[in-house]
């Protein structure tokens, strides 16, 4: 597959061939919690992992295994693990590569989830994260001391919209020996992290992966290229004790950490994703380019009309030539700036309120990177459990409306935005 372009991947990664025994073109939903064994000494050999084959679902599944291949194929990663949502990939990625008393540095613009998790149960459960400006590689660089083990980023941050320097942080993180650990959400497509130097690299797949709103799934794609056996990844060389003395540096070198999650967090904790979710979500991926450039173009133009709008106070969108993070995202993401975009209507939270309750076309929902156009106000939705300090630290003020700006015809897009807006100010 590595010699073929994007859009070919994207159809044919983890099926290159009709499904063995029925000739079925579409990879058929494996629906199955186990597997027959031929016999004693296979079903042994496939425990010990010393032949490939399928146990059981929370484990491995050939539909999931389709999925997991073509997303590897698309990220230029070495391996990927399905997983249950993008929740479950981000804390199943980083439980993989840390334990209670290490610490991750992580940027501040995170989706509020994320933020969440760090903040409150990682912390219960010993992991500290260190929040730093998303754009201060010095602060970065001064969070870090000997217990950190990861460096953490969003390639477009949500909501603050603004893109990491992936060069920059991949070097930071290997000249302190420790992975740089990307979430790419909302920016496959668009850029491959480990291009720049990523090591893992985590999505929400029910985003642009799924791309029409349908199912939760999450996917962790490693490089291949980390180097665990610097010292600093004890787990990851000696014997796991759980897994018959497995050292999954050296049954597995170049997926050591897909295969270390597999076996240790999805087994434990069960994260796994339902293989008629990875159906849907290899659907997704066959059109994911074709509908990545609409919704791209879309929003571009839908950024400049609110721009242009006496009702609109600021926009901010990647793509928009004054945006401070434009040269960046020009560099990194080659051209498009991503689906979402923020902007402050006059006024403030009640006429930001009133053109949400007043869009038709656009949906008023939670969600980012579907087919439909969606608006939400986070200050009330997704970021209301953060305090009004960590709120504006994360991008988040109370006049601010995201959108997610879905694949229709624009002009019908901007109407919709056009008469909401005029009812909001009246
Ligand atoms: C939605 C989202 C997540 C969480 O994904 P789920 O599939 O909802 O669990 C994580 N990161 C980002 C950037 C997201 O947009």
């Amino acid at each position: 597959m590595k010699e073929y372009g994007n859009r070919t991947k994207e159809i044919h990664a983890g099926q290159e061939k009709a499904d063995i025994g029925t000739g079925a073109r579409a990879v058929p939903i494996y629906l199955t919690s186990s597997y027959v064994f031929n016999d004693a000494e296979y079903a042994a050999d496939v425990f010990m992992m010393d032949k490939p084959g399928y146990i059981y679902t929370r484990l491995n599944n050939p539909t999931n295994e389709a999925l997991e291949k073509r997303v590897a194929a698309i990220e230029g990663g070495s391996g990927c693990l399905t997983v249950s949502s993008g929740m479950a990939a981000i804390s199943t990625a980083l439980l993989t590569i840390v334990q209670s008393g290490d610490e991750i540095v992580s940027g501040n613009n995170l989706y509020g989830g994320t933020f969440t998790l760090f903040k409150n149960t990682f912390a219960k459960w010993g992991i500290k994260v260190h929040f730093v400006d998303s754009q201060d590689l010095n602060a970065f660089e001064e969070a870090i001391n000997e217990n950190t083990k990861a460096i953490y980023c969003e390639s477009i941050g949500n909501p603050k919209l603004d893109v990491p320097d992936f060069e920059a942080l991949s070097e930071l993180a290997h000249k302190n020996n420790i992975p740089l650990v990307v979430d790419n959400t909302s920016a496959i497509g668009m850029v491959k992290p480990i291009d720049y130097g990523a090591d893992v690299v985590v999505h929400s797949a029910t985003k642009i992966i799924g791309g029409h709103g349908t199912a939760l799934g999450g996917t962790i794609v490693e490089s291949g290229k980390f180097d665990w056996t610097n010292g600093k990844f004890p787990e990851f060389t000696e014997p796991d004790e759980s897994y018959h003395g497995l050292i999954y540096s050296e049954r597995f070198p170049e997926t050591a950490l897909v295969e270390k999650a597999r076996c240790q967090i999805l087994r434990d904790l069960g994260l796994c994703s339902s293989p008629f979710n990875s159906f849907q979500l290899l659907q997704g991926l066959e059109t994911m380019s074709l509908r990545v450039n609409q919704h791209c173009e879309n929003a571009l133009e839908v950024a400049k009309f609110l721009e242009s709008h006496d009702a609109v106070s600021w926009v901010n969108y990647l793509g928009l030539e004054n945006n401070p993070n434009h040269e960046q995202a020009k560099k990194y993401l080659k051209g498009k700036y991503g689906c979402v975009l923020g902007f402050g209507i006059k006024g403030g939270i009640e006429e930001g309120k009133k053109f949400i309750a007043n869009v038709k076309l656009c949906s008023h929902l939670a969600n980012i990177c579907d087919a439909k156009t969606l608006v939400v106000h986070p200050g009330s939705t997704t970021h209301s459990g953060l305090t009004p300090e960590e709120q504006i630290s994360t991008g988040v003020t109370p006049d601010f409306i995201r959108m997610s700006v879905g694949i229709e015809n624009v002009e019908d897009i901007i109407a919709d935005i056009n008469q909401a807006l005029q009812k909001a100010v009246k």
